[in-house]
């Protein structure tokens, strides 16, 4: 892989990393691990282009992305072949996530109807007015999960915003990125506009430090959401970082056994458990044997290979693996178990089955912490108001849901579950455009949120305006 940097692909001397095809464990590609000289040259390349970006109207600026949106569906199929290559997706998911892009797009596209800042006269012949203005030169950090769909959630935003941007890809998903950037050469961004720098740890940090970046967005784990927080901040810029989850389910006694057996079991195992809002908990009130029976029944019929896709790497399935093991040990009851999953023709692949572990306590390591796999935790609770402890206990606080035909338990779940985004009857509670996404606590580091209106903030800076205007005389002063 090459950086991209004044619209040109560039080798920069600096060591390689193997990127890995998780379903077959083959090395596909290098990856160069940049370091702080090859962020500086994307930054003054991003410098450059930058006045002239900002001068552009909006409304010419989202032609762009209107054009780049056009690019992404007529580019689906080879798009979402690029993102099961290397992060392993099956080929339906993969199609969603490039689709979410292009939603994402459609956003961005519709920016100009909404940054029409304000003006009022708020005395005679006294006008305030606001305006919103480019911070300048920003950079976005992404994940492995979504190699395509988390540098979308910050470059069309951002840059329909009048920003230069500099990406800093997954080190273990640096494919998608590229091809990004080339669509967006053909949809006619101006050079220098978009710049990507690959690399891990080092070239973030250099992002974090350098004094010409002033705004910079993070999606990644907690841990490193809070290093890259504190260091982006203390050296004065505007972070927004996203970290990892620990999302609960909460399932009533009422709830509809074949709809919440099937999404509870989509949540869980969707992209092989690794999105940051799948299903991980499930707090299963009283008397619902009959929900779990059937997501059992759900688990089993699924194969891996062609309905869940292989984890990131062979340390994440050693990882998950050994959660399911430690609760098992711990006395957990496991009702699926997906330790053994085997691919014939795909025995490098790192592959698990959907696995559902019942009788799970909450001082388990496997209900407490993010396991990021196909793993369905059920910790049983008497009532509504305990399984609410049970999930208000967790640090994080991306999403949670409820499955219930009760209006006043799912309100009472509504007002009181602490988590960023939740849902009624649904797995997977993402808002979509215009709605922001964005969790709490330990999920999210900073104001705003990544995606829709919310992004907004962080993306601009707002100019606040007074002018004083002498109607009478016809002449013009301002104090
Ligand atoms: P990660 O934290 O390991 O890596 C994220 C980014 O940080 C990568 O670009 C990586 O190169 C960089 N990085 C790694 N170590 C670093 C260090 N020491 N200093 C600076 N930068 C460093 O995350 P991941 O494993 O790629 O992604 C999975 C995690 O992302 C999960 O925890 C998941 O929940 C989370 N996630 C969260 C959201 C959200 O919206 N909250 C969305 C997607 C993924």
């Amino acid at each position: 892989m090459q950086n991209y940097v004044g619209g040109a692909f560039v080798v920069p001397d600096v060591p390689v990393a193997p990127v890995y095809d998780p379903s077959s464990g083959e090395v596909i590609s290098r990856v160069p691990l940049s370091s702080a000289r090859e962020v500086d040259a994307a930054v003054r390349s991003a410098r450059e282009a930058a006045p002239a970006w900002a001068a552009t109207p909006i409304k010419d600026r989202v032609q762009v992305f209107y054009r780049y949106k056009a690019l992404l569906e007529r580019h689906l199929d080879e798009l979402a072949a690029l993102v099961t290559e290397e992060n392993g997706k099956i080929a339906s998911e993969a199609r969603a996530e490039v689709l979410k892009s292009a939603e994402l797009t459609e956003f961005s596209c519709s920016l100009p109807q909404i940054v029409t800042g304000e003006v009022l006269e708020v005395s005679r012949g006294v006008e305030c007015r606001v305006e919103r203005f480019p911070v300048g030169v920003v950079a976005a950090v992404t994940p492995f999960n979504f190699p395509n769909m988390v540098p979308n959630w910050s470059i069309p935003n951002a840059v329909a915003l009048g920003n230069c941007l500099i990406l800093k890809p997954s080190e273990l998903v640096p494919l998608s990125a590229r091809r990004i950037a080339e669509l967006l050469e053909e949809a006619g961004l101006p050079k220098g506009v978009l710049q990507i720098v690959h690399g891990g740890q080092e070239a973030v940090e250099a992002l974090c430090d350098h004094p010409d970046i002033g705004a910079l967005s993070f999606v990644g784990s907690t841990r490193i959401a809070k290093i890259v927080y504190r260091r982006a901040t203390a050296n004065l810029k505007r972070c927004l970082a996203l970290g990892g989850a620990k999302n609960h389910l909460i399932v009533m006694p009422d709830a509809d056994r074949e709809m919440t057996a099937s999404n509870v079991i989509a949540s869980m195992s969707g992209c092989a458990g690794q999105r940051c809002m799948a299903a991980s908990v499930m707090v299963a009130v009283s008397a619902t044997d009959h929900i779990v029976q059937r997501m059992v029944e759900h688990a089993r019929a699924m194969v891996p290979g062609r309905d869940v896709g292989p984890v990131i790497s062979e340390a994440a399935r050693e990882r998950i693996t050994r959660y399911i093991d430690e609760a098992e040990a711990a006395g957990a009851t496991v009702l699926v178990d997906g330790r053994h999953a085997r691919v014939p023709g795909r025995e490098g692949g790192y592959f698990l089955g959907p696995t559902i572990i019942d009788h799970v306590t909450p001082d388990m390591a496997i209900a407490r912490e993010e396991v990021f796999g196909p793993v369905l935790a059920i910790v049983r609770a008497k009532d509504v108001d305990e399984a609410l402890a049970v999930e208000n206990a967790s640090p994080y606080g991306n999403a949670a849901s409820v499955f219930t035909e009760s209006g006043g338990i799912a309100r009472r779940v509504m007002e009181r579950a602490n988590a960023g985004m939740v849902g009624v009857n649904v797995g997977v509670p993402v808002p979509r455009e215009p709605f922001s996404f964005g969790g709490w606590n330990d999920s999210k580091f900073g104001v705003g949120d990544i995606t829709g209106r919310g992004s907004i903030e962080l993306w601009t800076q707002a100019k606040k305006m007074t002018t004083k205007w002498n109607r009478e005389a016809g002449v013009n002063w301002m104090s």
